[in-house]
């Protein structure tokens, strides 16, 4: 069976992708070269992915030492195969993102409460209200994106 092999070039087609993920997962590199990968939930506005967590652990301290990361979204997963008997004919049809980018740390009050209405509308669909402490306890941050690339993979049918 043919199949589709394509880098998708058109932004509102990766955009697309990104909003139809369920998660991300978020590559770091420690100060010893070391590199470190995490599954996120997340929020998409921009062109900037925003992400929430308690204030401390792991991550955080690469984090605010080294702040470029790369960011994988992955959908449409699907298994299929041209001759269930034939091991090298199953393929997983993907599309895919990977975005290259910043982490930025938001620290105002208002804008911390942005970035978690648009994760939840990432989940949801709406906004919602905040505690006072609910916000102060949060960490949010945005990685802002400096390149984006997206491929799709799949059969052709
Ligand atoms: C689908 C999904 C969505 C998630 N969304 C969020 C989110 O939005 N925000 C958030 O803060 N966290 C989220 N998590 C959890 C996140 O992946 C980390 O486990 C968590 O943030 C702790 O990371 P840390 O670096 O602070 O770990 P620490 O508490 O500092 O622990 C570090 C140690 O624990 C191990 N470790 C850490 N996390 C994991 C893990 N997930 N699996 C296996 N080993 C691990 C590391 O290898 C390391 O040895 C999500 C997890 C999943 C599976």
């Amino acid at each position: 069976m043919p199949k589709k092999h394509r880098i998708i070039f058109k932004e509102t087609e990766k955009e697309e992708i990104i909003k139809n993920s369920d998660c991300c997962y978020i590559g770091m590199v420690d100060t010893d070269n070391n590199p470190y990968v995490l599954p996120f939930n997340f929020g998409y506005k921009d062109k900037c992915i925003y992400l929430h967590s308690g204030q401390s652990g792991k991550k955080i301290e690469i984090l605010k030492k080294n702040n470029s990361v790369c960011v994988v979204f992955s959908t449409g997963h699907k298994i299929s195969a041209q001759n269930k008997d034939v091991a090298c004919s199953y393929i997983m049809s993907y599309k895919s993102v990977i975005c290259y980018g910043k982490v930025e740390f938001i620290e105002e009050y208002d804008k911390k409460v942005e970035a978690m209405n648009i994760i939840m509308q990432q989940y949801t669909g709406k906004n919602f209200e905040y505690s006072i402490p609910s916000i102060n306890n949060v960490l949010t941050y945005k990685v802002v994106i400096e390149e984006m690339t997206a491929k799709e993979f799949g059969n052709l049918s």
